[in-house]
């Protein structure tokens, strides 16, 4: 009888520590869970919250459109080439000192000067709406091989946008000190740099027939539509030459924009805006002797009359 019973006690013990570590098992699992599922909403809270920072702080970036009165000013600056004394390039009025040209991109950083894309600037030629009341276009004629070695590193650094405009034959031909199609579509495929045409020979248009004109206009907006396969809407008249017969062609043949030279047929610098006609947009000369000071005060006037031209809400 106390054998039995002592056995029986024994696997009654068996039974309740086996029970107990079972319970405690079940707690502690518990436990666990409990500990991840709220790590695990913690985590997707902060998920949530961070993603809605982000749209917030994208949607304040994409949505920071200012609304305009009247139409917008833009001013838009004519360069050429840039270069280095080490540089074999004619160095003539056309000519900007690599330095000169550095504190000059410098001053409009500093100064919280957006530069547009060719895009952007379309958009504000046209509505009357713009991203910022500090707004320039940077252009540079001709396509000197010194966009892609000396002002395109430049546009990296301080991530800033400008438009080239291309002299295709002189492309086509390899000619000298000129860009390439690989450097031009390398430049493209950047998104800081957009290619309009300075027609196909850099003929004075002004002093040419009509015949001559088309030619020109055409052939090189097929170019540059084919090898940068886009549509081609931007010409840049070659010294500024052009007539009436100029305009029509242009249009006709779908350029929407068109830039002239300062001190050309009758061309003075001033801010660009729709009413001067789209494919009549004045411009600023850039020379070596430009300081900083110099293109800040050339902008001024543009900032305060965005400023006063934009909508208080
Ligand atoms: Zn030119």
């Amino acid at each position: 009888m106390k054998r039995k019973d002592r056995r029986k006690k024994k696997s009654m013990t068996k039974i309740l520590l086996l029970l107990l570590v079972l319970i405690i098992g079940v707690i502690v699992y518990v436990f666990l869970n409990q500990k991840q599922a709220d790590k695990k909403a913690e985590n997707s809270v902060a998920n949530i919250a961070s993603k809605e920072k982000n749209t917030v702080s994208k949607n304040s970036s994409e949505k920071k459109v200012l609304l305009s009165k009247d139409e917008n000013h833009l001013p838009i600056l004519m360069y050429h080439y840039v270069t280095s004394n080490s540089d074999e390039l004619p160095q003539d009025s056309n000519n900007i000192d690599i330095v000169a040209f550095e504190n000059q991109l410098k001053a409009l950083k500093e100064n919280n000067y957006k530069t547009v894309s060719a895009a952007e600037a379309q958009q504000l030629l046209t509505k009357k709406e713009k991203l910022d009341n500090k707004l320039v276009w940077l252009t540079f004629d001709d396509g000197s091989v010194t966009m892609y070695t000396r002002i395109f590193p430049l546009l990296k650094k301080y991530n800033m946008h400008a438009t080239s405009f291309i002299i295709t034959d002189y492309v086509n031909n390899g000619q000298g000190g000129i860009l390439t199609w690989d450097q031009i579509k390398e430049m493209k495929e950047s998104g800081l740099v957009d290619f309009g045409s300075h027609t196909a020979q850099h003929f004075d248009l002004g002093l040419q027939t009509a015949e001559q004109q088309q030619e020109e206009l055409l052939k090189s907006k097929s170019d540059l539509d084919k090898e940068l396969n886009q549509n081609t809407d931007m010409i840049c008249y070659p010294a500024g030459g052009y007539n009436q017969d100029t305009l029509n062609i242009a249009d006709k043949l779908g350029y929407k924009f068109g830039v002239l030279d300062p001190g050309r047929n009758g061309a003075i610098e001033s801010d660009a805006k729709e009413s001067d006609g789209l494919l009549m947009l004045p411009r600023y000369r850039m020379l070596d002797t430009t300081t900083p000071n110099d293109l800040l005060k050339m902008l001024e006037q543009s900032t305060v009359y965005n400023t006063e031209n934009t909508i208080e809400k």
